[in-house]
């Protein structure tokens, strides 16, 4: 692994900016406009910050480059999701989504170069783990994705759903939403800030103290003896953890409910008994199910179930009073949805 870079004004959100630039020697006001332009407006050249003397200008960009990530490729999918791969300085592939909806445009960013958790459906966890991003890997991934969105529909949703667990990178996660946050940066309203777990249950409450953001949590299966094969951190903080560290946040209203994503395998976690024993689980618990049709990749021999079984799970959850939603696949010829992403040509 190579050294530690040195940091860059994306790792930070504007009040440690505002030190930097003083410590450069420069004003702190200028720490803001910097923001301003890069993270509001999304400039993608010095030349463009029109209210900075050209001198500075040229001294900043010198010291700080605007770019953190490089763009390789961007793959439009037939339904208009647009997944770019971009790599790191130290040449790590890493993947971002963009999935424009009829309401709402959601970035899906990555956290981490591949992942250790494992997961035995997902193609990310198929890699192994190489490190966790920094800020500004994480942020510049925002950035980036400004500009590939088509004008008339910009982001309005970001959730951390990529590559890797956000909450194994909690640091970098909490100050990329400070940015994401900040309504002199990106000035995305905080409901619309998704992060999402497999279930690292110790860093659950500490980021929702730290951040107003909603929280995801990977579920996708309701008995241990099945979780644990699908989702092998089961083995360390199991359903009876997991589910009781999320009744102890206050954090999580009516208001501000959980989101459990659930992943529906043919023959695997798609049962009536599988849907009961869900509903005995996050009954009372205020929480929005989405179930997610697997999608088929090169390392898994698994598959979504059919139709009719995916409309009876549904189903069974519907009657007992959970808010439950079939999330159709988006991307999934450009292995973009959930699960696929694997930046397969990665350093
Ligand atoms: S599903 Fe999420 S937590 Fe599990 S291996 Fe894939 S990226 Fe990691």
């Amino acid at each position: 692994m190579s050294e530690t870079p040195e940091p860059h004004p994306k790792d930070f959100a504007r009040p440690a900016l505002r030190e930097h630039f003083a410590a450069e020697g420069w004003p702190k006001y200028r720490a803001d406009q910097w923001a301003a332009w890069v993270y509001a407006r999304g400039v993608s050249s010095y030349d463009e910050m029109t209210d900075w003397p050209v001198e500075l200008r040229a001294e900043v960009a010198e010291r700080w480059p605007l770019d953190v990530l490089a763009v390789e490729d961007v793959q439009v999918s037939s339904d208009g999701t647009r997944k770019a791969r971009l790599r790191t300085a130290d040449g790590h592939g890493i993947e971002a989504v963009l999935i424009p909806e009829a309401e709402r445009t959601t970035l899906c960013v990555s956290t981490q170069v591949g992942c250790p958790l494992a997961c035995s459906f997902c193609a990310t966890g198929a890699m192994g783990f190489t490190r966790n991003l920094r800020t500004s890997e994480i942020v510049d991934q925002v950035c980036h994705m400004k500009a590939v969105a088509a004008p008339e529909a910009p982001i309005t949703n970001v959730v951390f759903m990529g590559m890797g667990e956000p909450l194994l990178n909690r640091a970098a996660v909490e100050e990329a939403v400070h940015l994401l946050i900040d309504q002199k940066s990106f000035g995305i309203a905080p409901r619309r800030v998704t992060v999402s777990t497999a279930g690292v249950v110790p860093q659950i409450e500490p980021l929702l103290e730290a951040v107003p953001v909603s929280l995801a949590v990977s579920l996708h299966a309701s008995r241990d003896s099945v979780r644990d094969l699908l989702v092998p951190l089961n083995k360390k903080f199991n359903l009876d953890e997991l589910l009781s560290t999320l009744r102890s946040c206050p954090q999580i209203t009516k208001r501000r409910p959980v989101f459990f994503e659930y992943t529906l395998i043919d023959g695997v976690n798609d049962s009536v008994e599988d849907a009961r024993e869900l509903i005995a689980r996050v009954r009372g618990l205020p929480c929005k199910v989405n179930l997610i049709p697997m999608n088929a990749h090169a390392d898994s021999p698994h598959g979504p179930p059919s139709e009719a079984v995916m409309d009876h799970f549904m189903g069974e959850l519907s009657r007992a009073g959970v808010t439950v939603t079939l999330r159709r696949n988006r991307g999934a010829d450009i292995d973009a949805a959930c699960g696929q992403l694997a930046a397969r040509d990665a350093a």
